[in-house]
């Protein structure tokens, strides 16, 4: 059986949740849904990368949630816009940590000012118990790609505290299957080789929709991946933010292992 699980060498690092936090309540089921499968992660996220006008997120009236989620003793992940956010977010998160709790930052694709990067790194670098994932940006560029860990590493951020995740490329041409974004497996592999810094893999932000979500995750798990991050919601269609992408809890059990009935 090739799992997506036994393919990965070491244990894989897995992130799941909705896209954005919109309630209690959905955090409350995700917090259960999540436990029960011991993932590394929740996401639990307040700020949202827009491309129109819309929901952008609870912003800094969902830190609570973050607060349940730590004290639940389950790790929270959230992406962090602005060095700010980063800064409320620890002060809130951190002291309410139980023990050998994580708190997980990231950079998103589309903040692509090394300067926020970089303070964002200076600021996580100040716990160890904060993780910094950086996500690659929009644009097919490897240079740059390697560029932001470059950023991030001159942040102060320690290489055991950094993780990197691939959500690939805006399409460009050839792209069969419709794809929100094209992942470049190869170039992904690269990066981790030159850098030494484990990478996991999105296959929401490629996938767009639930079947190329699954197929993406299949696809990348013939690669070394160092684990995923995935959306997941109990109930996509009622989604506020990337509705169509967004597994359901039973999917999400379908893609680390596709012999699942
Ligand atoms: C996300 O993971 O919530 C997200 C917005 O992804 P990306 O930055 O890859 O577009
Ligand atoms: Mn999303």
């Amino acid at each position: 059986m090739n799992t997506y699980k036994k393919t990965l060498k070491k244990k894989p690092i897995i992130i799941a949740g909705p896209c954005a936090a919109e309630s209690e309540e959905q955090i409350e089921i995700a917090i259960r849904e999540g436990k029960q499968r011991k993932i590394d992660f929740l996401r639990v996220n307040l700020w949202k990368p827009r491309t129109k006008p819309g929901f952008d997120g609870l912003g800094e009236k969902g830190i609570p949630l973050l607060v349940k989620v730590a004290k639940a003793d389950i790790n929270p992940a959230l992406e962090v816009i602005i060095p700010e956010h980063a800064e409320m977010v620890m002060n809130a998160v951190l002291p309410m940590l139980r023990k050998d709790g994580r708190l997980l930052l990231w950079i998103g694709s589309r903040n692509q000012n090394h300067l926020i990067q970089k303070e964002i790194a200076r600021i996580a670098s100040r716990d160890q118990r904060v993780y910094l994932l950086v996500k690659n940006q929009p644009w097919v560029s490897e240079e740059h790609w390697e560029g932001i860990i470059g950023h991030v590493l001159s942040g102060g951020i320690r290489k055991v505290n950094l993780i990197n995740c691939h959500r690939g490329f805006m399409p460009n041409g050839h792209n069969p299957l419709g794809l929100r974004n094209v992942p470049d497996f190869t170039m992904a592999m690269k990066i981790k080789e030159k850098t030494k810094v484990p990478i996991l893999f999105d296959p929401s932000h490629t996938g767009g929709i639930v079947e190329n979500v699954l197929k993406m995750a299949q696809e990348a798990a013939k690669y070394a991946f160092d684990g995923i991050m995935v959306e997941v919601h109990h109930n996509p269609k009622v989604a506020l933010t990337d509705a169509k992408q967004q597994l359901t809890w039973k999917q999400f059990d379908k893609l680390l292992k596709p012999n699942l009935n």
